[in-house]
């Protein structure tokens, strides 16, 4: 009885198990129940292993991953198996997925687990601009290139105070202004009045607004200064010809007898040329009335192998040009009239003559002047006489038929149309007529209109390459601006940029004469490091400092551009490879010194002189529709491939990573941080390998040094870094750190706050 009662207790314990537990049949076996193990994996970052899920189940089965860094296999199974599991490597920070295994009925869940990488990838977090700007960064702009304001397609100052917010953008506090002053070229470096500003940009009250609205948004104006020659329509030099005893005689370089003056060293502004490193050449001029005014016969005699022109008073009927003449005229300012063949050889016409230079026969009716078909004066005679046979010269050093007047010659280092200017004795340079009166238009551009600096154009050939003479005029230059710039009331002194192009070696010597000179020498090296042999590029940049810094202590101040006006574009010279031109603009808005930005570098402009200096000055294309875009400020020389809405700023502007919107966030950098803006370079051993396509460098200023790292392969690069890698300001491309490496992407940039 007893043994009875256990086991009816057992049997029942049993049925109530089983009833409640899963919802099985009474009376029928259970099914086997889909269970798999383990229920976690863990993997290593790097981990390459596979782990193993077994399941057990009576049927078929599924097995998915929640992630594609977790790689199952097989995807399904039937009754018990196992699941392989494996996991792509962790270059990122810790992360979990799952695999889930399921039947027809229930499902199993196994978490995946895989560590950090420690890896971290660097997101920049630059601090917020303060306000007050730091950079000395300046944009060399083209006034009829920039911007037109007024639709005649000719740059203007109203066209620039419109686009001031783009330039503060830029984060630039400077702009040097192309020559504005008027002149008889596009181009504006042959000055017809230093004194006024060039109506077709506007006037000067509209140049004073300009200004007085770039102060407020803290950019300084510095203008474009010509001080090596004035324009050929200068009225000085026009008065210095027509009149021999013309008090603007002494502003040029004349000579009746240039061989002999200058080898009795009577020339004190020339001083040999080509035999001293110089350049240029005499222009014959005549001194005096060449011109004439009335009805004159001409008579070519074009039969033997020395042509004659013989020119009479007439009083017979005026003729017109005849329209098929093989023998012209080119006559004051009349251009080519035809003349009319009345004998064999033999060319005539009447003319009423209106000329203030003369004329020459020409045997083309060419536009250009083809070589071999213009017949003037032999070197050296002076003018014609009335009835007299004069003999024709063509050997392309023949000068104009002049009716009056005298033979002389100007000097002239760049050509006939920009005469140079006379300073005299170096030693004394200050005391010429011509220093004196310049000044006093540098002195109308300080003090009534408050321009803050001046970029001195051509500053070698004031005096002929000569370099003591040059350093001394330039300090009795600088002295008597700054005195005049303080008088007016600022306590800094002024600032000036010479144009010494020359190598390093000689161009460093005229810092004892100015603060600044261009370093022509940096484009090369910022070349070679972005083309990826960068390991130099530090030490080189902060010895142009250094040697400054030797010439000047204390105030030198080493400008750097990649490319100007007068060279071929940045971009093309890098093959329109966008990621080197971005980080050729990051390399020089984070190197010490004062960078430069010419116009339309940071569009990523293209362009060669080979077709004409313009394509190297193209306007910007402000908006996609190409409203204010001054082309005929370059006389319509545009590469249209270039310039168009692809390449405008409002289309750069709606692309994050645009050349141009990665100098707004360097260009902002440099006004954030005072080592940046106004720092010292120095070259650094805290970082190291990476091979030479690595650059790196210290930017410190009192106790906040910044590290500056770039990579410039074209490949992903590896460094040590010996400092701690605190805050990262600002990244082009990508970059992450473990531990002591730093990884760069290709044509990366890298820059980090270390205080
Ligand atoms: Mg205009």
């Amino acid at each position: 009885m007893k043994r009875y009662l256990h086991f009816a207790l057992a049997a029942l314990l049993f049925l109530c198990v089983s009833s409640c537990g899963e919802k099985d049949v009474p009376g029928t076996l259970p099914e086997v129940q889909l269970s798999v193990s383990p229920e976690t994996l863990a993997f290593e970052s790097a981990d390459k292993s596979n782990k193993i899920i077994s399941v057990t189940a009576e049927g078929p089965w599924t097995a998915k991953s929640s992630a594609d860094w977790i790689i199952v296999s097989p995807a399904s199974g039937n009754g018990n198996g196992s699941v392989t599991v494996s996991v792509a490597e962790n270059s990122n920070s810790e992360r979990s997925g799952s695999v889930t295994i399921a039947d027809a009925k229930i499902s199993k869940t196994v978490s995946v687990t895989q560590e950090s990488s420690g890896v971290n990838w660097i997101v920049p977090a630059p601090d917020p601009f303060s306000g007050r700007k730091m950079s000395s960064a300046t944009y060399q702009l083209l006034i009829y290139s920039f911007a037109d304001s007024d639709g005649d397609g000719i740059g203007d100052f109203k066209g620039i105070q419109s686009k001031l917010d783009y330039l503060d953008a830029l984060g630039v506090t400077a702009l040097w202004l192309s020559p504005a002053h008027p002149t008889s070229s596009y181009h504006a470096y042959d000055v017809d009045d230093y004194r006024t500003v060039n109506p077709l940009y506007g006037s000067e009250d509209d140049f004073k607004a300009l200004i007085d609205a770039a102060h407020e948004r803290g950019i300084a104006i510095y203008m474009d200064f010509v001080l090596n020659h004035s324009g050929s329509n200068n009225r000085w030099f026009k008065d210095a010809c027509s009149d021999p005893e013309s008090h603007y005689r002494d502003y040029y370089v004349f000579s009746d007898n240039p061989t002999a003056d200058v080898a009795a060293g009577k020339i004190d502004n020339y001083a040999g040329a080509k035999n001293n490193g110089g350049m240029g050449e005499w222009h014959e001029i005549t001194i005096g009335e060449a011109g004439y005014w009335g009805r004159l016969h001409f008579k070519v005699d074009w039969t033997g192998s020395t042509k004659y022109v013989t020119v009479t008073e007439s009083k017979e009927a005026a003729q017109k040009s005849n329209p098929s003449a093989t023998k012209w005229l080119w006559i004051g300012s009349s251009g080519n009239v035809g003349l009319y063949e009345t004998a064999s050889g033999i060319f005539e016409i009447t003319l009423d003559v209106d000329t203030d230079w003369g004329f020459l026969v020409r045997s083309s009716n060419s536009d250009s002047w083809p070589a071999g078909t213009k017949y003037g004066a032999p070197s050296g005679s002076g003018p014609l006489k009335l009835g007299e046979a004069f003999k024709l010269d063509n050997s392309g050093s023949c000068g104009d038929i002049t009716f009056g007047g005298s033979k002389s010659y100007y000097f002239s280092s760049f050509s006939g149309d920009m005469p140079d200017l006379n300073y005299g004795k170096y030693t004394d340079c200050e005391t010429s007529p011509a220093f004196k009166a310049i000044a006093a238009s540098a002195d109308h551009w300080i003090d009534d209109c408050g321009v803050d600096g001046f970029r001195l154009d051509a500053v070698l050939w004031i005096y002929q390459n000569q370099t003591d003479a040059n350093v001394r005029f330039l300090q009795q230059w600088y002295d008597r601006c700054n005195t005049v710039y303080h008088a007016v009331g600022h306590t800094e002194d002024i600032f000036m940029v010479g144009e010494a192009w020359e190598n390093h070696g000689k161009e460093k010597l005229y810092y004892k004469g100015i603060p600044s000179c261009f370093e022509f020498d940096y484009w090369g090296a910022l070349k070679t490091a972005v083309g990826g042999n960068a390991s130099n590029y530090a030490s080189t940049v902060v010895k142009f400092i250094e040697d400054h810094f030797a010439q000047r202590p204390g105030s030198a101040i080493t400008s750097f551009h990649m490319t100007n006006h007068d060279q071929d574009r940045a971009a093309s010279d890098l093959g329109k490879n966008l990621a080197k031109e971005k980080q050729a603009a990051a390399m020089l808005l984070t190197s010490g010194g004062k960078p430069f930005i010419y116009q339309g570098e940071e569009l990523g402009y293209w362009g060669t002189k080979a077709n004409g200096d313009e394509y190297v000055r193209t306007p910007i294309m402000w908006d996609k529709a190409g409203r204010d875009c001054a082309r005929r400020g370059v006389n319509n020389k545009v590469d249209n491939s270039m310039l168009n809405a692809e390449i405008s700023v409002e289309a750069q502007l709606a692309n994050e990573s645009s050349l141009l919107n990665v100098y707004r966030t360097w260009g902002s950098l440099r006004n954030t941080y005072r080592a940046l803006g106004n720092g010292s370079m120095s070259t650094t051993s805290a970082v190291s390998g990476g091979g030479n396509a690595i650059a790196a460098w210290m930017m410190t200023f009192d106790l906040e040094p910044m590290l500056v790292i770039h990579n410039c392969a074209g490949l992903e690069n590896t460094v040590t870094v010996s400092v701690s890698m605190d805050k990262p300001v600002a990244l082009l491309g990508t970059a992450s750190y473990k531990g002591d490496k730093l990884t760069l992407g290709p044509h990366s940039s890298v820059v980090f706050k270390l205080y």
